[in-house]
């Protein structure tokens, strides 16, 4: 019976279907389930949404469009010159002149062992920054290489401390590498990265940097601070799509990679190996996995993007809006419990008010307004929310939306807050 509809043609197809199934089935739903147990599967149309959580954040239409262009051999000389243009948009975004600085071809969590996996040989000794979700994972890829960790902790919400590392570093004289997150997205709080390598470098060890959050979003200049080795996400403060993680290497990390006694277990992350087809000092590409093409092209164009704005008003605009958000925020009488100090502008943890469901917030924030905020991550679940303010996310219109959605949501849940004042609140930030 099921074949019978699928055998015949696309027209009036569809009609054809329901004659078939009314007059076989009593009743309606009964044929609407059958119906749908033998449709074809059609082309997925997601919903539009604002993207205010921790990432991915709202995609910028330019790159959107450039990932439609169309796809190119990866060894094809316009690729190759696509990727050179690349690597120099890259190390405008790092502020770096480093050679080894690239994208690998897979999301955040990959650009991480990449790192991991190039400089950490069996025996080496890493102190590692757990002040956060990426934190305790940055120690699992330690553990995972073989390296030595020694953890050195700090509560969530605090940056990593300083002193710490300074005691830990003296307490272990061998360490090789410091591994902390410059931009912890599951607390909202920032680390000071050009301290913490200053001190690694001070005991001769070098640092590894997690940037996920924070390229293009906050202050981060890779020469000036002298760091080692860095990872980022493409879909955070970069306006772009999931799956990609720019990375760079200084000279002393690439020293590292050359000098080791045993070979990166990974084959797909050994640096040397992927820096034949990313070009290391000239030479000629030799394919070392198929690039992810169009992928590329939205990252190129999102790397366009950032410098036509420049990195410090791209800085600037983070900030502004964050301003804006708190600004509404707390005239509604919500708290951001994270240290103004150490607060991240592109990641606003808030305090969930006594006696509210967050899942039912975000549920309603989600269907009335098609707008996504995260919730909280560990000791934060069902305490906190996270409002991203990232990338072409971070604008004005986002700001006020975030806070006219919000306002109208827990008035009607009977939250304790101050209702109609948060949207001129953050407004007035603008004028
Ligand atoms: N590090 C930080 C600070 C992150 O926020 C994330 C993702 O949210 C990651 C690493 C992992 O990145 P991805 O999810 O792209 O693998």
């Amino acid at each position: 019976m099921a074949c019978l509809p699928l055998a015949l043609g696309n027209t009036r197809r569809h009609q054809l279907y329901y004659g078939l199934i009314y007059a076989v089935f009593p009743g309606p739903q009964r044929g609407l389930n059958f119906l749908e147990s033998i449709m074809p599967i059609a082309s997925f149309t997601p919903p539009v949404r604002t993207l205010m959580g921790p990432g991915p954040s709202d995609i910028h239409p330019r790159v959107l469009a450039a990932l439609s262009k169309p796809t190119l051999g990866h060894l094809d000389p316009a690729f190759i010159g696509m990727m050179d243009e690349m690597k120099t948009l890259l190390q405008y975004a790092f502020q770096t002149k480093n050679e080894m600085t690239m994208p690998v071809s897979a999301p955040g969590s990959a650009g991480m062992e990449c790192c991991f996996a190039n400089l950490v040989e069996p025996g080496d000794t890493v102190i590692v920054c757990k002040n956060g979700v990426f934190g305790m994972r940055m120690l699992e890829n330690v553990e995972r290489c073989g390296g030595k960790a020694v953890v050195v902790e700090d509560e969530w919400g605090s940056p990593a401390s300083p002193d710490k590392v300074a005691d830990a570093l003296k307490a272990n004289p061998d360490t090789k590498i410091v591994a902390f997150v410059h931009a912890e997205t599951a607390t909202g709080a920032r680390s000071d990265a050009q301290a913490l390598t200053k001190l690694a470098h001070d005991h001769g060890a070098l640092v590894i940097v997690d940037a996920v959050t924070s390229l293009g979003g906050i202050e981060l200049k890779v020469d000036e601070w002298g760091i080692d080795a860095i990872y980022s996400g493409s879909q955070k403060c970069l306006s772009c799509t999931p799956g990609l993680s720019p990375v760079s290497f200084s000279a002393a990390a690439q020293d590292k990679i050359k000098n080791r006694k045993t070979k990166v277990q990974s084959w797909f992350l050994d640096q040397t190996l992927v820096m034949g087809y990313w070009g290391n000092g000239g030479g000629k590409r030799a394919y070392h996995h198929t690039a992810p093409i169009n992928a590329l092209y939205g990252l190129h164009e999102a790397l366009v993007l950032l410098q036509d704005e420049g990195l410090e008003n791209s800085w600037k605009r983070h900030a502004l809006n964050h301003q804006a958000l708190k600004a509404g925020l707390e005239a509604m009488g919500l708290e951001l419990p994270v240290d103004p100090a150490c607060r991240l502008p592109q990641l606003n943890v808030v305090k969930i008010p006594e006696g509210i469901d967050d899942g039912a917030v975000r549920t309603a924030l989600l269907t009335e307004y098609s707008l996504e905020i995260g919730a909280g991550l560990g000791a934060g679940a069902g305490k906190v929310w996270r409002i991203g303010l990232m990338g072409h996310a971070s604008s004005k219109k986002n700001v006020i939306l975030c806070l006219t959605a919000l306002d109208s949501v827990l008035t009607r849940m009977g939250a304790p807050i101050k209702s109609s004042v948060g949207a001129q609140a953050a407004l007035a930030m603008y004028s």
